[in-house]
């Protein structure tokens, strides 16, 4: 992996390399997404921080796994074997 990718700031919930504008859309998801990007990424994160505020998954809303900060169990599960595994791919 290159260090230069690491230290590489970028807007926060906007992809790097990722135009500001888009004029061609592939549907209408797309579309609705790229004109309300800011308003969509906004309402994400006000939700995680109130699910991780009044203690339920940040993913789903469901009760949290015991001694676990952010997930349930499904989710615990879940980000544990996806670390193993691009852990696995990096190396
Ligand atoms: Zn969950």
């Amino acid at each position: 992996m290159e260090s230069s990718q690491k230290t590489e700031k970028r807007a926060r919930g906007r992809p790097l390399g990722c135009a500001k504008t888009v004029t061609e859309y592939k549907d209408r998801f797309q579309k609705h997404y790229y004109k309300h990007r800011d308003e969509i990424s906004e309402r994400r994160r006000n939700l995680y921080d109130a699910r991780k505020k009044a203690g339920f998954c940040v993913n789903c809303g469901g009760p949290r796994a015991r001694g676990d900060a952010l997930f349930c169990k499904h989710h615990r599960k879940y980000t544990t074997v996806l670390h193993e595994v691009v852990g696995r791919l990096a190396t």
